[in-house]
């Protein structure tokens, strides 16, 4: 029976890189009915929102949904509908996993870290107000339940994916009630790991400078919303930018997976734009849907593609458009299949 996903192929680059993301899931084996619905800018005119109704209706009723980059604006305008669906959908788990490639040039050849966001709370509550004309106020919200449920899910995924190690990050020695009671909940919550997964916390900007100068150290990093947005792009940078970065956004009645990385508006519509991160997010899909193996043979093929060199996107210093990269990973895909039949 095919999977009945939602696609929400985005603003900017987003669409480009929906339809190549399609076409190797197509090609994975298994059978996908896509449920096209748009969000974004490209809906205000017909809508009046950029996040109408029969979009949440139809993630509500699939339960799974693959969403390519929206734009907010900055400063004035809509609110992001990004952090509108995570809110109203419960997509309370950020999973952002940074990994090597092969043949990418980085700095360090084996980074493994996953980043595990909250999702729902912090600054991106969005109650912010101006105090008088000349000052603006932004209230951060921590709660002990999202706390406590994030380091939860932070350590079931420690578990499931046999990882040895979970560190909390946080301000606590600033914010000393907000994120020392993120920080109590991590706590809290690592005693029933206790001998299983090692847990440890680190100050934000110390955690920073040491992923910087030695990934190596860790593992799996659980944060609250704002630094788990920052800290995320900085892994991200450590493995070969945000053209490689994949993401998911999970709750308990639903997923939406979608890359890292934003719209790039300078990018679009030019076949330029890198689609790893979002066929890498069709993978967590895919694990998600409980296809491990079909999973790992999409993830070997991108792997195999860039680490050829032959055929990538410009990001990766290569000359390939969206669309022959994609090709590229089906033909991979393809002689995979072949080979083994
Ligand atoms: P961005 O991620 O869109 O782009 C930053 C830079 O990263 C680009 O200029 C480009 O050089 C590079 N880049 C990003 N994706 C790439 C790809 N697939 N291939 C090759 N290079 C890539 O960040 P931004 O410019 O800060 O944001 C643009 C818009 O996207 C903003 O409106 C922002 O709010 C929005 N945004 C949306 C999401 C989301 O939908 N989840 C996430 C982040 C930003």
């Amino acid at each position: 029976m095919a999977h009945r996903v939602t696609l929400i192929p985005g603003d900017g680059i987003g669409p480009e890189l929906a339809e190549a993301t399609r076409r190797v899931l197509d090609a994975s084996g298994v059978a996908f009915e896509w449920e096209v619905v748009e969000a974004g800018e490209a809906c205000i005119a017909e809508y009046g929102t950029p996040l109408p109704d029969h979009v949440l209706e139809s993630i509500r009723k699939n339960k799974i949904a693959l969403k390519g980059p929206i734009t907010t604006p900055v400063g004035a305008g809509f609110r992001s509908v990004n952090v509108a669906l995570r809110q109203t959908l419960g997509l309370y788990a950020n999973l952002r996993p940074a990994r090597s490639i092969q043949g990418l040039e980085t700095r360090y050849e084996d980074v493994d870290l996953v980043i595990v966001r909250e999702n729902t709370e912090d600054l991106y509550a969005g109650i912010e107000h101006m105090v008088g004309p000349d000052a603006a106020e932004s209230i951060k919200i921590i709660t002990r339940h999202a706390s406590e449920r994030i380091a939860r899910f932070a350590f079931e995924y420690a578990v499931a994916n046999h990882r040895r190690k979970v560190t909390a990050v946080h301000k606590a020695n600033i914010m000393k009630l907000s994120d020392g009671l993120f920080l109590e909940s991590c706590r809290r919550v690592a005693v029933d790991y206790d001998g299983r997964i090692e847990f440890e916390d680190r100050i934000v900007d110390n955690m920073c400078m040491q992923l910087v100068q030695k990934p190596d150290l860790y593992d799996v990093l659980v944060l609250p919303n704002l630094y788990g947005d920052i800290v995320s792009d900085l892994c991200a940078g450590l493995v070969g930018g945000l053209g490689v970065a994949p993401g998911a956004n999970i709750g308990e009645d639903g997923a939406v997976f979608e890359p890292v990385h934003g719209s790039a508006p300078k990018y679009a519509g030019q076949n330029r734009a890198n689609p790893t991160a979002m066929i890498l997010s069709g993978v967590l899909m895919l694990r998600h849907l409980g296809y491990p193996d079909v999973a790992a043979r999409v993830e070997l093929a991108v792997r195999e593609v860039i680490g050829e060199g032959r055929t990538v996107t410009h990001d990766l210093g290569g000359d390939a458009g969206t669309s022959q990269f994609a090709d590229a990973i089906v033909e991979r895909l393809a002689a995979g299949a072949a080979a083994s039949a």
